[in-house]
C-alpha cells in the first residue's frame, strides 16, 4: 500500500510523534480527549524528508491534501478562498522534538483581496479582517517569499512599514490602527513585495497553501534550525511535520485574546498555572515579545469563564500526561480553544522539583522521576548565585537599577554586547570572555549569540518569550520585559533606569543580572557557589535551610537505587577528592601524579630529575620528590577511606616540565651541579617533533625505571601508613599508554617488586591492583595479551580518541569548528564519545580483556566519563565504573541510572 502522508487530528495520538511531529501528535491526543481543538490535519515528517531530498512532493500527496482539506471544509462549513465566508487556516511546523521558533509558521492563510471583504462583512468587523490580512501578507512575505532584513542593523521590512504607519496615524500600539489604516498597510506590504520580488502577492488560496507547506518543509533546513539541531543533538534526517488547522482568532476584539501557559512553573517547578496572555491579539504577538503580556491570573478579570475553563484544562493535561505541559490557547469571542500542548522545557531546578513533587502526588514512580531530568540539567542546581554581601552593598550603592521578569535563574555578570553576531564572534575569538547580551527582544536568528553569552537581558517580552524559552533550555541566566531599558543600537549604548535616574551603559561595560530575583545591577558582582555546594562542600548552609538541596538528595537517591555503574572521580588532590565524595563519588578513577609536580618548589626537583644526565642525578632528584608525593598520597588515602584509589604513574612528555626563562635554567643548573650550557644541551636533546606520540607514558617508566619505582614506593608506603591508622585502603596502580603485552609485563614486574619490597619492610599485607590505561588502538586489539598482566583496564578516551582519529587533541581549533559546522562530525569526539569508531575499539578491548581475565575490572577515566551519552554507552558495553571530574559526579550518577532504566 502507498505510504499515507496525511492524517486528520481524529486519526492520531500522542505516541505518533515520529510521524506526526510533537505538535501534530498532541493536537490529535487532545482531540481524542475531548479538549476543544480547532479541526485540522497533519502532513507527516516522511513527506518532509521526501521533499528535502528530492525537492518535490511524493506521489499522491497533492491528492491526499485535497481530500483532507475537503473534509476540513466540511467540518467547518466553509471553503478555502470563498469570497463571502472564507475558511482560514494556519500552517505550522512541528518536528518530533520541540524546536521552539526555529522553523516557520504561516497564519491566516486563505485571505485575498476578495475574501477579505467577505470576512469583514460576515464578522461585521472590517478592522479585524484587515488586521488578519496584513498579518498574513507580512508572514507569507517573510516565510514564503523571503523578505527579511538583509543586514544586522536593518529592521524587518514589514515591521518598518508598520512603524511608519503607526507614526503617521499618531498611535503607539498596533491595535490602535483603524480598518482604513490596516487596509492601506496591506497595500503597502503588497507594493513592497512587488518591489523586492517583482511579483504580485498570490491571490489563489491553493497556491498560498502549497507555498506555505513547501516553505515549512524547507524551514527544516534553515540556518537557525540547523544550529539548534546541532546544539540539541537532533538528527538532521527526522524532518518536520506540517499542521494545517482551521484558524481561530484572538484578535476579533475585546472578548478575544491569546496566550501561552504552563501547567506548573517552568522556572521554579511550583505547582501552579503559569503563563501570559494578550487581549485582542494573535499568538505570535506573545512569543515574539513585541507587546509585554499580562500574567495569566489577570485573565480572570477580563474573561472569567474562559479563565475557569483554562484552569480546568490545565489540571486535565497535567494529570493526563503525567508531566508538566506547556500550552497555547486562543479565546475567540469568549470561547477557549487549545492550539498546542507539549512536555514543557524547564530549568534544572524545576525539573528536579517537578519530578520529586509528582512522585509525592502519586502521578509518577521514582523510576519515572529519574527519566524526567536531563542529566546536564543538574548543572543548574550547581549554578552560582551572587555573593549576598556584594549584592547587598551593590544595592546600597544604588547599583540595582532595574527589574524585569525572571526567566532563567542564577547569577551572571559580563560585558554588555548588543548584537548576537558580535557576541558569537567575541566568544569564538576569546572563549574566556564573559558577555551579557542585551537586546530589545531575541529571535531564533540570535541563537548563536545567545549560546555565547552568560546571560541575556531584554527590554520586551514575557516569561514565555523566545529569550525566556531558550534561556531555560540552554541553562542561561535571563531577565526579560525589563521596561526601564532603552537600547540605542546605533550609538551602541543602553540607558537603564527611569525618571531622573537614568544610567548610560556602553557596549563593553559590565552589568550583572540576577535571574532568580529579576534584578539588574550596574557593574560586576562576585558570584558564589550554589546552595547545593554550600551544603555539601563548604558546609556553610544547613540542609534544612535549603529545599533545593533536599530535593537534589532525594532525587539522586532514586537514581542511585537503579544505577549499576559505579561512579568514581578524577581527582589529584585530597580537596578535590573530598568534594567528589560529597557529590557521591565512590572512588578515584584517575589521580594524575604529574599534577602534583607543579606545586610549590617541587617543579625544581622535577626539572632536576628530567635534566640530570645520569641515573644517579635522577635518583637524587627523586629522593627530594619522594616525601612530598608520599604526603600527597597519605592525604588522598585518608579522605578516600576504603574506596578504591587509582593512581597513575607518570605519563606526560617530559618537555612539559622543562625550564623556560634564563632564571629557571640557572636554578636548575645550580641544583644539578651542571653548567647552563649543559642544561641547554639536555633541553635540546629532549625536544620532540610530536611529543604526544613521543617519550611519554610507560615509555618513561621503561627507560627511567627509577621514576616508576619511586612513585610505587610512595604509593605503597602511604597506603601502609594510612592502613596503620585503621583504614582498609585500596590502592590501584595504573600504567599509562600501554600498547603491547611486554610493556605491561615489564612495568608490572617492576611495580610488584617495589611494592612487595615496601610491604616486606613494613611487615604488612595489602590488597593492591596493578592495571593499565587503554589509550591506544593497538592496546584494544591486543587487550587479551595485555590482560595477562593487568588486573584492570581504564579507558583513557582522551588519548584513545586522539590516536584513533589521528588528531592531536591540542590542535583541533583550526578545523573542528568547521567540521562541526559542515556536519563532517556530528559532535566533537573529544566531548562526546565516538561510539561507532572509538566505542567499537572499546568493545573489542572489553571482549578480549574478559576472555583472558573474566573478572577484570573495567572503567573509563577520559573526559567522556562525565558526559551523559558516553556514560550510557559505557553502561551498555558493560564497564564497571566511569570516572569524571567532581562536579560532574551527580550528572554521571543520573546518566548511569537512566542507562539502567532504558535497558528494561
Ligand atoms: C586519557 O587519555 O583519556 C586520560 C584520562 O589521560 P590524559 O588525559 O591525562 O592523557
Ligand atoms: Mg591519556
Amino acid at each position: 500500500m502507498a505510504e499515507k502522508y496525511v492524517y486528520d487530528f481524529e486519526e492520531g495520538n500522542k505516541d505518533m510523534k515520529d510521524l506526526l511531529g510533537g505538535k501534530g501528535a498532541n493536537l490529535a491526543e487532545m482531540t481524542g480527549m475531548g479538549i476543544p481543538v480547532p479541526p485540522g490535519f497533519t502532513i507527516t515528517t516522511g513527506a518532509c524528508v521526501y521533499y528535502s531530498t528530492r525537492c518535490a512532493y511524493p506521489a499522491g500527496l497533492d491528492d491526499e491534501i485535497a481530500v483532507h482539506l475537503a473534509a476540513l471544509e466540511g467540518k467547518m462549513g466553509k471553503k478555502l478562498g470563498d469570497p463571502d465566508d472564507p475558511l482560514l487556516v494556519s500552517v505550522r511546523s512541528g518536528a518530533r522534538a520541540s524546536m521552539p521558533g526555529m522553523m516557520d509558521t504561516v497564519l491566516n492563510l486563505g485571505i485575498n483581496d476578495r475574501s477579505v471583504e467577505g470576512l469583514a462583512a460576515r464578522t461585521e468587523n472590517p478592522r479585524f479582517a484587515y488586521d488578519s490580512y496584513r498579518r498574513f501578507v507580512a508572514m507569507y512575505g517573510d516565510v514564503v517569499l523571503g523578505l527579511k532584513p538583509e543586514a544586522k542593523e536593518e529592521r524587518d521590512p514589514f515591521d518598518a512599514l508598520l512603524e511608519a504607519k503607526k507614526e503617521e496615524a499618531g498611535v503607539k500600539q498596533d491595535n490602535e490602527l483603524s480598518a482604513e489604516d490596516l487596509r492601506d498597510l496591506v497595500a503597502r506590504f503588497k507594493d513592497e513585495i512587488k518591489k523586492r520580488r517583482g511579483m504580485d502577492f498570490p491571490q489563489d488560496p491553493h497556491e498560498q497553501l502549497n507555498g506555505a507547506i513547501v516553505a515549512v518543509f524547507k524551514s527544516w533546513d534553515n540556518e537557525r534550525a540547523i544550529a539548534y539541531r546541532k546544539m540539541n543533538n537532533i538528527p538532521s534526517d527526522w524532518g518536520t511535520a506540517v499542521n494545517v488547522q482551521a484558524m481561530v482568532f484572538g484578535n476579533t476584539g475585546d472578548t478575544s485574546g491569546t496566550g501561552v501557559g504552563f501547567t506548573r512553573n517552568p522556572a521554579t517547578g511550583d505547582n501552579e498555572m503559569f503563563g501570559e496572555f494578550l487581549m485582542n491579539a494573535q499568538g505570535e504577538d506573545v512569543v515574539a515579545g513585541i507587546r509585554t503580556p499580562l500574567p495569566i491570573e489577570k485573565l480572570s478579570g477580563y474573561l472569567p469563564e474562559a479563565y475557569g475553563e483554562l484552569k480546568r484544562i490545565r489540571g486535565v493535561l497535567d494529570e493526563h500526561y503525567h508531566d508538566m505541559q506547556d500550552f497555547e490557547f486562543t479565546i475567540e469571542d469568549k470561547k477557549l480553544w487549545m492550539l498546542q500542548t507539549r512536555n514543557a522545557k524547564r530549568t534544572g531546578f524545576a525539573a528536579v522539583k517537578i519530578a520529586v513533587d509528582m512522585v509525592a502526588e502519586g502521578l509518577i514512580t521514582p523510576d519515572e522521576a529519574v527519566t524526567r531530568v536531563e542529566p546536564e540539567g543538574l548543572n543548574d542546581l550547581l549554578r552560582p548565585v551572587f555573593d549576598p554581601a556584594e549584592k547587598a552593598s551593590a544595592s546600597k550603592e544604588g547599583r540595582m537599577v532595574a527589574t524585569g521578569t525572571k526567566a532563567g535563574p542564577g547569577a551572571a555578570t559580563g560585558e554588555v554586547v548588543l548584537f548576537s553576531a558580535d557576541a558569537h564572534e567575541r566568544k569564538t575569538a576569546d572563549p574566556g570572555a564573559q558577555l551579557l547580551l542585551v537586546r530589545h527582544e531575541t529571535s531564533p536568528e540570535d541563537i548563536k549569540g545567545m549560546a555565547a553569552a552568560e546571560g541575556f537581558l531584554t527590554q520586551f517580552g514575557g516569561a514565555t518569550s523566545h529569550a525566556a524559552l531558550v534561556a531555560r533550555q540552554m541553562g542561561k541566566v535571563c531577565i526579560v520585559g525589563c521596561a526601564d531599558l532603552d537600547i540605542d543600537y546605533d550609538k551602541r549604548v543602553v540607558r537603564i533606569g527611569s525618571g531622573d535616574k537614568v544610567h548610560s551603559v556602553r557596549e563593553g561595560d559590565w552589568l550583572s543580572i540576577d535571574g532568580t530575583a529579576g534584578e539588574v545591577y550596574l557593574g560586576r558582582i562576585k558570584t558564589l557557589p550554589s546552595e547545593v555546594e554550600q551544603v555539601l562542600i563548604d558546609g556553610t548552609l544547613d540542609p534544612s535551610a535549603s529545599e533545593v538541596y533536599r530535593e537534589f538528595e532525594q532525587f539522586l537517591s532514586w537514581a542511585d537505587a537503579r544505577r549499576r555503574l559505579n561512579i568514581r572521580t578524577n581527582a589529584d588532590t585530597h580537596d578535590q577528592a573530598g568534594q567528589a565524595i560529597a557529590f557521591g563519588a565512590e572512588g578515584i578513577g584517575l589521580c594524575r601524579t604529574e599534577h602534583m609536580f607543579f606545586g610549590g618548589d617541587r617543579i625544581l626537583a622535577v626539572r632536576q630529575m628530567i635534566l640530570a644526565d645520569s641515573e644517579e642525578g635522577r635518583r637524587a632528584a627523586l629522593d627530594k620528590l619522594f616525601p612530598m608525593q608520599k604526603d600527597d598520597f597519605v592525604g588522598i588515602f585518608r579522605v578516600m577511606g576504603e574506596r578504591p584509589v587509582t593512581v597513575r604513574l607518570l605519563d606526560p612528555p617530559l618537555h612539559e616540565f622543562l625550564p623556560h626563562t634564563v632564571e629557571e635554567v640557572a636554578n636548575v643548573a645550580n641544583e644539578c651541579l651542571m653548567s647552563v650550557d649543559d642544561i641547554e644541551e639536555r633541553k635540546r636533546g629532549l625536544v620532540e617533533a610530536n611529543p604526544m606520540l613521543g617519550h611519554r607514558g610507560c615509555r618513561l617508566g621503561i627507560t627511567y625505571p627509577e621514576i616508576y619505582q619511586t612513585q610505587v614506593r610512595a604509593i605503597i608506603e602511604a597506603a601502609c601508613q594510612v592502613k596503620r591508622e585503621g583504614v582498609d585502603v585500596r590502592p590501584e596502580i595504573m600504567i599509562p599508554l600501554v600498547g603491547s603485552a611486554r610493556e605491561m609485563a615489564v612495568t608490572r614486574e617492576m611495580a610488584v617488586v617495589e611494592a612487595e619490597k615496601v610491604l616486606a619492610a613494613e611487615g604488612m599485607e595489602m590488597d593492591y591492583l596493578i592495571g593499565t590505561m587503554i589509550e591506544l588502538p593497538r592496546a584494544c586489539v591486543v587487550a587479551d595479551e595485555i590482560a595477562v598482566d593487568a588486573e584492570f583496564f581504564s579507558f583513557g578516551t582522551n588519548d584513545l580518541t586522539q590516536t584513533t582519529y589521528g588528531i592531536s587533541r591540542d590542535d583541533v581549533k583550526g578545523f573542528m569548528p568547521v567540521y562541526l559546522d559542515k556536519d563532517i562530525y556530528e559532535a566533537d569526539p573529544f566531548q562526546r564519545l565516538d561510539q561507532v569508531g572509538v566505542g567499537d575499539l572499546m568493545k573489542l578491548a572489553v571482549e578480549r580483556g574478559r576472555k583472558t581475565r573474566p573478572d577484570i575490572k573495567l572503567g573509563i577515566c577520559g573526559e567522556h566519563g562525565g558526559e551523559p551519552t558516553s556514560v550510557k554507552f559505557c553502561h551498555r558495553i558493560g564497564l564497571n565504573y566511569v570516572s569524571c571530574s567532581p562536579f560532574r559526579v551527580p550528572i554521571a550518577r543520573l546518566a548511569a541510572a537512566q542507562a539502567a532504566l532504558e535497558e528494561e
